[in-house]
């Protein structure tokens, strides 16, 4: 069972939630957000019936679900979520297209990159400044000067920016720069880092890990929602298989199984689960038709030159008939593009 709380709650109130509780029997673990307070019940959910928790001050409302990721559930929520990205939407009647260069390597390079993006008609761009790379020779990423070149690409070209966290530590000082954190696959069952990403407001996008269920993802997100954090839009990026012609198997059928499970927006990520250029394009297309409600994938102005997954990277010819495959779907699929809605500062 779980107690949400109303927005702004007074610490008195939640308080009394507790004692209720435990008065009863029960024990009770507050989890606070910036946004809310949600109140975990632990013990039987017949005597916490009787308790009337919904009647008192400050409580928004109670659920009682069966699964292991109520607060993500649809059951708990049965209209599909919409998440706002400095105003772009990434929900149930838009595509939202992010694209953008795997890592930040140079000012220019990004820029020209976001400029690309733009004209596929991306409204996001995406960018890694913190790398999780196999080997640890690879390039590891610009650290926060990657971050304040996405700061000025933004400035430039009006695009918020997707950027990942690898570490708990540093989720305050990216969650200064980024408009959406992305966890990466390898980071899905990194609890620390979903805990301290579910504390604060910034929208996140969780990768479903490549060697993970689909009930294990929304445990993930449950544990960002847990703390108060339900800006999440969930990515499927490819899983593990017996399959080496590809670098990891795209799950489309996670696409309608996680919409009927969760309310939360799910999007595709062609690009890092085929592993390879030509693949973005059909992988896309039959991500879209699944009912995907985006779409995130690499471009480069110099795939070849990239320090970071060039093999994969769209430019030319193939961004091109990108951009025209998510315009004719978008229609297809009775949706309209993700535009901005609103201009912010900064
Ligand atoms: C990425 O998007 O840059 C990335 C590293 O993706 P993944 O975590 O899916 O491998
Ligand atoms: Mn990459």
């Amino acid at each position: 069972m779980v107690v949400v709380m109303q927005p702004g709650v007074e610490a008195t109130d939640v308080e009394a939630v507790v004692e209720r509780v435990e008065a009863a029997g029960g024990q009770a673990f507050v989890s606070r957000g910036v946004s809310r307070v949600i109140v975990g019940l632990v013990g039987d959910v017949e005597t916490f019936a009787t308790l009337d928790l919904a009647g008192m001050p400050g409580v928004a409302q109670v659920t009682r679900v069966s699964t292991e990721f109520k607060l993500v559930s649809r059951e708990q929520h049965p209209d599909r979520s919409v998440v706002h990205v400095r105003g772009v939407p990434v929900g149930p009647d838009t595509v939202t297209l992010i694209a953008g260069p795997c890592a930040v390597e140079t000012p220019e390079q990004t820029l020209a990159a976001a400029r690309m993006a733009q004209a596929a008609g991306a409204t996001m761009l995406r960018g890694g400044a913190f790398k999780p790379r196999t080997s640890p020779y690879a390039f590891q990423g610009l650290g926060e000067l990657g971050l304040r070149i996405l700061a000025d690409v933004r400035e430039e070209t009006g695009l918020p920016i997707v950027t990942e966290v690898l570490s708990a530590h540093d989720v305050a000082m990216v969650a200064e720069y980024a408009d959406m954190m992305q966890i990466g696959t390898r980071n899905m069952q990194n609890f620390a880092l979903l805990q301290a990403i579910g504390e604060t407001n910034v929208p996140v996008m969780l990768k479903r890990g490549m060697n993970a269920t689909i009930q294990e993802w929304l445990m993930a997100a449950e544990y960002i929602a847990q703390r108060g954090n339900l800006e999440i839009v969930l990515c499927e990026r490819g899983i593990r298989t017996f399959e080496t012609e590809t670098r990891n198997t795209l799950d489309i059928s996670a696409v309608p199984v996680v919409q009927r499970l969760s309310h939360l927006p799910v999007i595709i990520d062609p690009s890092h689960s085929g592993g390879r250029r030509d693949l973005v394009l059909p992988l896309s297309r039959a991500g879209l038709v699944a009912g995907a409600d985006g779409i995130i994938v690499d471009v480069h102005p110099q795939p070849e030159l990239a320090l970071c997954d060039g093999a994969q990277a769209l430019i030319g010819k193939d961004l091109d008939e990108l951009a025209t495959a998510v315009t004719d779907l978008t229609t297809y699929m009775g949706r309209s593009p993700a535009r901005r809605r609103y201009r912010s500062a900064g």
